[in-house]
C-alpha cells in the first residue's frame, strides 16, 4: 500500500474546497496548515448570506469579479475569526495566489505557499514574497495516487482492449485506444 505524501494530502484538501467554490470564473482552495496539522481553509465565494456568482452571475468591474472573497483570504479570515494564529504556518492553494492575497499571506506570518497550477503569476507578488522570505513551492496534484481502485481500472480496461484486439482487424484503431488509456492511466 502507497501512502499518500504530506503535500499531496494537503493539496488534495484544497482541490475537495476549490469543488465548494461559487465563482464560474476560477475555482479555488486553500488550505493553511501549521505542524502538519489543517488549521484553516477555504475557498472563492461570497460573503457569507450573499447571493452566488453561481446563481446571479458574476459582478464584473475592470474584468474581475468583485462579488467574491478569495480562497486564501477566506482560509486566513477564518483563523481570525476562531483566534487560530498563522504566524509560521504554511499554505497550499490550487492556484498560485493573485496580488492582494500574496499580501496579505505575508502579512500573515505564512512562510511557504504551496500551490499545484500557476495562474498569472505575478511578478510584484513573486518580488514581495521572496523579499518577505516566503518560499513558493509547485506541488502538482497526482490524481492516480487518490484513486483507489486505479490499479484494478488499469487491468479492466487493459483486459479489454485485449479483448477486442482478438476481435476486431482494426489493428490502427485498437493501437489509438490503446495510447488514449495509456495516457489517462499512466
Ligand atoms: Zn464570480
Ligand atoms: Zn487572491
Amino acid at each position: 500500500m502507497d501512502r499518500i505524501s504530506w503535500d499531496q494530502y494537503f493539496m488534495a484538501q484544497s482541490q475537495l474546497l476549490a469543488l465548494r467554490s461559487t465563482c464560474t470564473r476560477l475555482m479555488v482552495g486553500a488550505t493553511i496548515v501549521r505542524d502538519k496539522r489543517i488549521i484553516a481553509g477555504g475557498y472563492n465565494g461570497s460573503v457569507s448570506g450573499s447571493v452566488h456568482c453561481v446563481d446571479d452571475g458574476c459582478y464584473v468591474i475592470d474584468g474581475h469579479c468583485v462579488r467574491t472573497v478569495h480562497a486564501e483570504a477566506n482560509a486566513l479570515l477564518q483563523c481570525a475569526k476562531f483566534g487560530v494564529p498563522t504566524d509560521n504556518a504554511d499554505i497550499y492553494v490550487t492556484h498560485f495566489p493573485c496580488l492582494q492575497c500574496c499580501k496579505q499571506l505575508i502579512q500573515s506570518g505564512i512562510r511557504t505557499v504551496y500551490y499545484a497550477e500557476d495562474y498569472k503569476n505575478h511578478p510584484y507578488a513573486i518580488q514581495l514574497f521572496e523579499e518577505a522570505g516566503v518560499k513558493m513551492k509547485k506541488v502538482e496534484l497526482d490524481y492516480l495516487t487518490l484513486d483507489t481502485k486505479h490499479q484494478e481500472k488499469t487491468e479492466y480496461v487493459q483486459k479489454l482492449l485485449n479483448k477486442l484486439e482478438t476481435l476486431e482487424r482494426d489493428g490502427e484503431e485498437i493501437h489509438g485506444l490503446k495510447k488514449q488509456a495509456a495516457s489517462l492511466f499512466e
